[in-house]
């Protein structure tokens, strides 16, 4: 039997969104779709981070990690067609070891192997991420700038590619992936958040 992952309401076809008709829509009152141009690339966000959606990226976060990336990456799927973002490569914005220790997974990397499913568009890790000593939100702009500074290494070269990541909150995360990118003569490359 299927079940709604939000009202787990059952459904009586297996829809692929594991969504019944009304969250279905629920959801879709979530999409913001903003597309933020920046000099050298361009950040897609899919939702806007509150309510039911907030709710959902909590869960996929601490609990159910493999199951909602599936639900998730459909959406992502989704958004590069309409972008037309034509490219080969899909990767993400890996989380720091250690947290991924403590949670067991790492949710852009599930968002990244799952969207590549649907998409057809190669799985890659692109950048590795170093230690971090300090916890990013105590800091002030300048002292996270310090602390983000060579945060990545290249590990993959790639021709083009679409980067994922969870959430998008200052954008300063995503500008040190760009200049990791940049400094190893990658050019074409892309965003896709998914709030
Ligand atoms: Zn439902």
């Amino acid at each position: 039997m299927y079940k709604c992952i939000l009202c787990k309401k059952e459904l009586f076809k297996n829809y692929s969104e594991m969504l019944c008709d009304n969250c279905r829509t629920t959801i879709a009152s979530y999409l913001r779709l903003e597309v933020i141009h920046k000099e050298k690339y361009r950040i897609y966000i899919i939702f806007f981070y509150e309510g039911e959606i907030k709710k959902l990226i909590r869960r996929f976060k601490f609990s159910e990690g493999t199951y909602l990336a599936k639900v998730f990456s459909i959406y992502l799927a989704r958004a590069i067609i309409e972008a037309k973002l034509h490219c080969k490569n899909i990767s993400y914005i890996p989380m720091y070891a250690k947290k991924k220790d403590v949670r067991g997974f790492d949710q852009s990397e599930l968002l990244a192997k799952e969207t590549s499913k649907r998409t057809g568009l190669e799985f890659q890790r692109i950048v590795t991420r170093g230690k971090r000593t300090k916890s990013l939100y105590r800091l002030n702009r300048e002292e996270r700038k310090k602390e983000l500074l060579d945060a990545f290494k290249l590990n993959a070269f790639v021709d083009d590619v679409i980067i994922i990541d969870d959430i998008y909150t200052t954008g300063s995360t995503i500008h040190e992936v760009s200049k990791t990118l940049e400094g190893n003569n990658i050019r074409n490359y892309n965003f896709l958040v998914l709030a």
